[in-house]
């Protein structure tokens, strides 16, 4: 490539809003451009890496043998209506209407999707395991985007779904798609780490993380070197805690916008002999002043039974809480997407979470309840402040010491059960003939999280140093001043039809600029190997390698370069 006929889109300053390094250089190197918050336009050199990450994870996915398709980003709300997302999942789901007044949504995640097709795909157990992969723009409405692509709205995510007549092979495939995780993370030249982790409104039961260390990263991260324990803290804090109680409680979390009046909250408040709800609290969010309803359910009940149960406040619209907001309003994270569902230690947190004395009510100005309580059957599980989980506190595991270090999610893996297959009805006939509900998995990786998660962790006051196996290009060749010499015009076009022929991905500066800005504009981006070439050297025969990421320079004759550098 010939930057005369690319766009180098370089620049000096960053806007304000990028708070974190790779926001910043992304910017400055001209690898995107916001449209509009949360959405970006990849440029040419960003979209040469984001290439190559591509190519890697679907690498990996093939040789884990797993299938890639590719499924609509638009989708029939029907499907989310089955599962019961379309009420569970909260405004983090872009809902839309075409001509016809048909609802749809714009895909977050493909799980009723995957589902749907494989229902009517698969029929025998002869014909599993399956598992399906796509790499694909997703939406989220996220409340709060920020710091460039690494939480935007518009995204794009590898998303792989396996199925299977039974949990062992679910198991099986679930340590293979880890070790093909642990691969990508470490062909791209990450430092990571695989944590277990909370399944959020993803659901299921095993589920592991995969972070990568920096300090710009959301999430806290406990481990133990004395051990592989490793956990997210919202984890490691629930499992510290004590024996999980019944796994199969979930908490839920509730936005009420219905919920008009004091007598509407009290009323629910007396709803709680309802068999399904174990805990019932209801708290006014402050900034939005919705009220929040927090309810354990008992067993295998789902948003759906409560909603069965017909009580006017849980007339449409029921939505799932924002998780920034019951952050802000019950002062704990609750982890992951929109909806809530979490393991219950953590719900029993009275100290922290359910204090006792809410002040709730309505969403009109001074019609709140004060001195709400706890309702009936607290469970006899109450645990140490969620919160309370710090470096050097022992492992959940017993062995050594918990560090605490900062991660940015950039992959997540579930065992998922039959939590879709069922809401579905998506099964296969089994050896003796019946029919039988799939157990189900699935993976996801940020593909484009991925690349901001690399610059954190790979650069220095000059720009980006990329680790080769995801850099825009491997060699830049740099001629001082090739306007005016005819020999350094020479020998850097047959560099660069040799590095061509030896298949290696150069990008060659033809401008017309001060070796300055050339030099400038190349650390920025952060091109691995620069090859400068100048008259002085060149009356030795020579010209100069720079390494970007050691800085270490070196003379190499002229006709060893491409031999050397390849
Ligand atoms: P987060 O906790 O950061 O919101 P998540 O838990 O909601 O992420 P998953 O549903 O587990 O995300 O999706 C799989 C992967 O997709 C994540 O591990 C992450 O790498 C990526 N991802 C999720 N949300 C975004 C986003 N808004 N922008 C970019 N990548 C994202
Ligand atoms: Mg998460
Ligand atoms: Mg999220
Ligand atoms: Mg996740």
């Amino acid at each position: 490539m010939r930057t005369s006929e690319y766009l180098i889109a370089t620049q000096k300053e960053s806007p304000a809003e990028a708070e974190i390094v790779s926001h910043q250089l992304m910017i400055r190197a001209g690898l995107v451009r916001k449209l509009a918050s949360g959405l970006y336009t990849w440029l040419p050199t960003g979209l040469r890496v984001l290439n190559k990450v591509t190519e890697i994870v679907r690498d990996e996915m093939n040789k884990a043998a797993a299938i890639e398709i590719s499924m609509p980003v638009v989708q029939p709300a029907d499907l989310w209506q089955e599962s019961g997302r379309w009420e569970e999942y909260g405004p983090e789901l872009l809902r839309i209407k075409d001509r016809h007044q048909r609802d749809f949504v714009l895909g977050p995640t493909h799980e009723e999707v995957i589902t749907a097709l494989v229902k009517n795909e698969v029929s025998s157990y002869k014909q599993l395991p399956l598992n399906l992969y796509q790499i694909q723009t997703k939406f989220r409405d996220e409340v709060r985007p920020r710091f460039g692509i690494m939480r935007s709205r518009e995204f794009i995510m590898k998303d792989a779904y396996s199925f299977h007549a039974d949990s062992e092979s679910l198991d099986q495939t679930y340590q293979r798609m880890h070790q093909a995780y642990c691969n990508i993370f470490e062909r791209i030249g990450l430092d990571y780490r695989p944590v277990i982790a909370d399944s959020g409104s993803i659901g299921g039961a095993v589920s592991h993380e995969f972070h990568v260390l920096a300090e710009s990263g959301e999430d806290d991260i406990a481990f133990s070197q004395a051990s592989d324990y490793a956990a997210n803290v919202e984890l490691a804090e629930a499992l510290a805690i004590g024996e999980r109680a019944d796994p199969k409680e979930s908490l839920k979390i509730i936005d009420t916008p219905n919920a008009k009046t004091i007598e509407d909250v009290a009323a629910f408040l007396n709803t709680g002999a309802d068999k399904c709800i174990k805990t019932l609290i209801v708290k006014a969010g402050e900034d939005t002043g919705h009220q929040f309803v927090a309810i354990v359910l008992r067993g295998d009940h789902t948003l759906n039974d409560i909603k069965a149960t017909k009580h006017p406040l849980l007339s449409s619209p029921l939505v799932m809480a924002n998780e920034h907001e019951v952050k802000e309003t019950f002062g704990v994270s609750f982890g992951s997407i929109g909806p809530v569902n979490l393991p219950c230690p953590i719900l029993v947190d009275r100290s922290a979470a359910m204090c006792s004395d809410f002040i709730c009510g309505a969403n009109t100005d001074d019609k709140h309840y004060t001195g709400a309580n706890f309702d009936r059957d607290v469970p006899d599980y109450e645990v140490a402040d969620l919160r309370n989980v710090v470096a050097g506190d022992p492992s959940p595991d017993g062995k050594g010491k918990l560090e605490i270090r900062k991660g940015i999610e950039v992959g997540h893996i579930f065992q998922l059960g039959e939590k879709y297959s069922k809401a579905l009805n998506c099964g296969v006939l089994n050896e003796s003939g019946k029919h039988q509900i799939l157990q189900m998995g699935c993976y996801g990786i940020g593909i484009t999280r991925i690349i901001a998660a690399a610059i954190e962790q790979n650069n220095d006051k000059f720009g980006i140093q990329w680790p080769e196996a995801i850099a825009p290009f491997k060699i830049v060749i740099i001629p001082m001043n090739m306007h005016k010499s005819q020999r350094v015009a020479e020998v850097a076009n047959r560099l660069y039809t040799d590095f061509i022929a030896a298949g290696v991905e150069v990008l060659f500066d033809d401008r017309k600029e001060r070796p300055g800005v050339m030099f400038n504009d190349m650390e920025l981006i952060g091109i691995p190997h620069s090859v400068v070439i100048g008259e002085r050297n060149l009356d030795n025969l020579q010209v100069e390698h720079k390494n970007r990421k050691t800085g270490e320079k070196q003379l190499l004759n002229i006709d060893e370069v491409v031999a050397c550098l390849t």
